[in-house]
């Protein structure tokens, strides 16, 4: 179990807590430091800063921001952000107001194949219009029967190029991760291999990231086959990131992603923790 977790979402995401139960269940399962990133907005980040004063916890305020990499949907993580900087206000508006076009031409699709009224029923599940997500939508078509599970729903529906899918419309990944370093402490691009990309591309996409300014790789996380470990450690050395850890916490409903439920990256120079720590003393 690690006691750092740099990535977990509640419901001003898509998750299933909110910030404040997020913040007292990650003290209950003994983390020291956890950082809040919910998909494109920091909603969460001033009430869990003020349950984490009240117990032993140190709470970083994070984003994870939704970007376009040559047409792959890559997420950034911002960590220690400046929580009134006018250049981070200023891109989440502008996701939001993505992220809300894009749940309304969802759900036209979806209408337009025969499954009416799933966009107000993912609205109802979300905290705001511009909270929305995907997985809001594929809750709803698991609950109405529509598929089995919320893989299901991806891999017909919701997934890029399926038949519910809309174009990406998100910010550029060199675009963002500039104007996150104007507003956090560090950049780490999230989930590698979640991708989908061959280490070829995962490469491209890795060094085109470093030359953006980005400074840290998420390697140490909750599913991994064995052998994913040293190549991503490999690929952090080769263009000079700093390593990142974070469980990718969603709820309770998904146990295999529990807070702190991975194996902590050995302390060597290269955590990312390393470039963070000093916000710890604050
Ligand atoms: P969005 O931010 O609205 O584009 O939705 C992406 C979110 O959907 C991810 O952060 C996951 O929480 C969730 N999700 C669950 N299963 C999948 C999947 N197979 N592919 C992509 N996203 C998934
Ligand atoms: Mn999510
Ligand atoms: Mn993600
Ligand atoms: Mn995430």
């Amino acid at each position: 179990m690690a006691t750092i977790d740099l990535h977990a979402h509640s419901v001003c995401s898509d998750g299933e807590l909110t910030p404040e139960a997020l913040v007292l269940r990650a003290a209950a399962c003994g983390l020291q430091v956890l950082a809040l990133t919910d998909h494109d907005s920091i909603a969460g980040c001033a009430p869990a800063m003020r349950v984490a004063a009240t117990c032993d916890l140190h709470l970083l305020a994070g984003v994870e921001l939704s970007t376009q990499w040559l047409g792959v949907n890559v997420h950034i993580i911002a960590l220690g952000l400046d929580l009134q900087a006018p250049p981070l206000l200023q891109l989440l508006e502008r996701q939001a107001g993505v992220r809300e076009r894009r749940a309304v031409a969802i759900g036209e699709r979806l209408a337009a194949l025969g499954f009416a009224g799933v966009y107000e029923a993912a609205l109802a599940r979300s905290a705001s219009v511009q909270s929305i997500g995907r997985l809001h939508f594929a809750q709803v078509l698991q609950e109405r029967g529509v598929v089995r599970s919320v893989q299901q729903a991806f891999d017909r529906y919701l997934g890029t190029g399926r038949k519910a899918a809309v174009p990406l419309d998100w910010i550029g990944m060199e675009e963002g991760v500039a104007i996150l370093n104007q507003v956090a402490k560090v950049t780490v691009l999230a989930h590698p291999l979640r991708y989908g990309l061959s280490r070829t591309r995962l490469t491209q996409l890795l060094t085109a990231f470093a030359q953006a300014g980005g400074r840290a790789l998420e390697v140490a996380t909750p599913v991994q086959l064995p052998g994913e470990w040293p190549w991503l450690l490999a690929q952090a050395t080769k263009h000079a990131l700093f390593c990142s850890q974070g469980s990718d916490f969603h709820g309770p409903s998904t146990p295999w992603a529990e807070l702190g439920g991975f194996a902590e990256l050995p302390d060597t120079g290269s955590s990312v923790w390393r470039l963070l720590s000093d916000d710890r003393a604050a």
